[in-house]
């Protein structure tokens, strides 16, 4: 869950790498590294603890490190304690201050088999300074490239072929200059086609400044990188052709753009992120999902839909759930990924199973996939990275068109797979005959003001922020809602714990009363969400309970009137909608509600402690 970047060519290599990582830095910051080359000199290395900010300030921004050629990572430990000594890059001697390194590397995943590798190493007299599973890695490399003598092509097949669980690496060896190798097995990893130049990078906003030019390295594929060439080999270490893609958004969409944070910066692109998805689905009055090759007639096979997905994408997912149910009426089950994959899970042969990730790298939704695949099952992807793993294994795609998504506590990538899901199951609906033209083209109306009405709502954060000053002093806060009210405080309470480390809790209203209200005490928070009119006046009693309990009160809510009942009650109003799609609007204070209660605690929003934007390993 780090992010690694490499260069060859004919610019200083530091500050491009250095850089990038403050790119990829979402993806990982307890510590960083950089090993960079001039010529054929020895290989230098530099690496510190906590932000990549240490890093830019030992190297002078990369000034005190000359060379054209480089490898850099900021890493999520996985293995060993965030220090000095496990950061990355590692090295083949035995030795930390190793005044010649024969072979560095950065890694991006876990060698699942480390301590196996690691023994079989040291008998054969290796020593380990550090406790990463990526030392591991490299020495091995070193290993079979000494033993057999055959040149790097062969050296790193034999250790992919000996490695189990992921990785994106990025090596150098001494008597390579100018050269870096890559390789990769479930970690992400791309490469950037310059003018005279080469890039690696965990993804693409990392060199989007220098090219637009980008292979997706494939899963057990490895490369070779220099200022002029890349040369990208499989497993039998057989070279093969690789397809350049075009990137079609700019570097600036990765840019804050003036704002504080990226997460303020990507919420208030919601209404775009959604319009895009939106539009690249909906026609004059028709939703077409032919680009993802689910046909008319297949929603008409289909016996159930299987979501599978973790963290906010799970809770689109049980939106989801409940708009397709009502929509379509198709069975739906909403699953998290990691549940899923070790369940054995009883699946007829008619399920579509749906993977919802918004980087489509996600460890578990990945495996997941493969295990339906496995089983036989068509499956859909519906992520937000172009050329991701999730969308390239499965059989079709829809793609969320949200943009880079930056801050790791996810937003508009949220909405623009609400705003996916609404389409497949208004079409579905269509298909299965359960809704008639009418209704079809009303829904289809209703999702087109989406995006303006999520716009509307953006601007009502008065009353966010006054409810997060009083959160930030609080220790606990609850989340009720019944419907799709219910996963939109799942995601709210998500977000508040991401990003404002306030515990929170999301409750079915009607479940708060089997145990949870007892933890209701004078001024706790509890914030209802209620848009749907059939269902309000049970949340809003539910609500009433709590406040006879202390509680202190909050409603997000499409309908204001509603709320009559004696009792004070903070009120966040957002404009109506069709009910089935009333979580992309009640969702949106929700995240304004955490982004002010982690400034206001004084919390480095887009960066929270302890999390990685994506989550590459199980
Ligand atoms: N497993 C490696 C470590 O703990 C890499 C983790 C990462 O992907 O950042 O150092």
């Amino acid at each position: 869950m780090c992010g690694i970047v490499g260069y060859a060519g004919t610019r200083e290599a530091a500050p491009i790498i250095l850089d990038g990582l403050s790119k990829l830095e979402y993806r990982g910051y307890d510590s960083a590294g950089i090993a960079v080359r001039d010529g054929a000199n020895e290989i230098a290395l530099e690496k510190t603890v906590g932000r990549l900010k240490n890093l830019i300030d030992i190297t002078n921004n990369g000034a005190s490190m000359r060379g054209n050629c480089g490898i850099g990572h900021t890493r999520w430990a996985t293995h060993g304690a965030p220090s000095t000594v496990n950061a990355h890059p590692h090295i083949s001697g035995n030795r930390t201050d190793e005044p010649r390194i024969a072979v560095a590397g950065v890694h991006n995943g876990i060698i699942e088999n480390y301590a196996e590798l690691r023994k079989k190493l040291e008998r054969h007299g290796y020593a380990f300074y550090s406790d990463t599973d990526t030392e591991v890695a490299v020495k091995l490399v070193d290993y079979y490239y000494n033993k057999y003598g055959l040149g790097p092509i062969d050296a790193i097949a034999k250790t992919m072929v000996r490695m189990r669980g992921s990785y994106a690496l990025e090596l150098m060896f001494r008597d390579r200059p100018g050269e870096i190798w890559i390789a990769r097995k479930d970690s992400p990893l791309i490469v950037g086609i310059g003018e005279g130049e080469h890039f690696a990078a965990s993804d693409v906003p990392a060199i989007l400044k220098y090219t637009r030019k980008v292979v997706y390295v494939g899963n057990l594929e490895f490369a070779c990188l220099t200022a002029n060439e890349a040369h990208f080999y499989d497993l039998n270490g057989d070279e093969i052709e690789k397809e350049i893609s075009e990137i079609t958004w700019d570097a600036e969409a990765a840019e804050k753009d003036g704002y504080e944070h990226f997460m303020m910066k990507e919420i208030m692109e919601q209404p775009k992120a959604v319009r895009d998805t939106l539009n690249s689905m909906l026609t004059e009055n028709t939703v077409d999902l032919s680009k993802t090759g689910l046909t008319d007639e297949l929603f008409r096979e289909i016996s159930q839909l299987h979501i599978v997905a973790c963290g906010s994408a799970w809770h689109a997912g049980m939106t989801g759930r409940y708009v397709i149910e009502s929509i379509a009426k198709l069975p739906v089950q909403a699953e998290i990924a990691s549940e899923f994959r070790y369940r054995d899970p009883v699946l007829d042969k008619n399920t579509l199973v749906v993977l919802i990730s918004q980087s489509g790298e996600t460890a578990d939704t990945l495996a997941a996939l493969r295990l339906a695949k496995e089983k036989g099952l068509r499956t859909l992807a519906i992520v937000n990275v172009v050329g991701s793993s999730v969308a390239r294994e499965a059989d079709g795609v829809l793609y969320t068109l949200a943009g880079p998504e930056i801050s790791v506590a996810t937003t508009k990538a949220y909405s623009a797979q609400l705003a996916a899901l609404y389409c497949l199951a208004v079409q579905a609906g269509f298909a299965r005959g359960t809704i008639d033209r009418a209704a079809y083209e009303g829904y289809i109306a209703a999702l087109r003001e989406l995006p303006e009405k999520i716009g509307e709502t953006l601007k009502n954060e008065g009353e966010v922020c006054r409810l997060a000053t009083k959160l930030a002093g609080k220790r606990d806060a609850f989340f009720i809602g019944r419907g799709t009210d219910y996963p939109t405080c799942l995601e709210g309470a998500l977000k508040l714990k991401e990003v404002a480390y306030l515990h929170s809790e999301a409750y079915a209203a009607g479940e708060l009363k089997h145990g949870t209200i007892s933890l209701i005490e004078e001024g706790t928070p509890v914030i209802g969400v209620l848009t749907g009119k059939a269902l309000a006046e049970k949340t809003l009693g539910n609500m009433i309970e709590t406040a006879s309990r202390g509680a202190s009160l909050t409603a997000v809510t499409t309908l204001p009137d509603s709320l009559r009942s004696g009792h004070t009650i903070l009120e966040i109003d957002v404009p109506e909608t069709d009910p089935h799609f009333a979580g992309s609007l009640a969702v949106i204070p929700l995240q304004l509600l955490a982004y002010y209660t982690g400034c206001a605690k004084g919390l480095d929003v887009d960066k929270p402690r302890n999390l990685a934007k994506s989550v590459t390993v199980e």
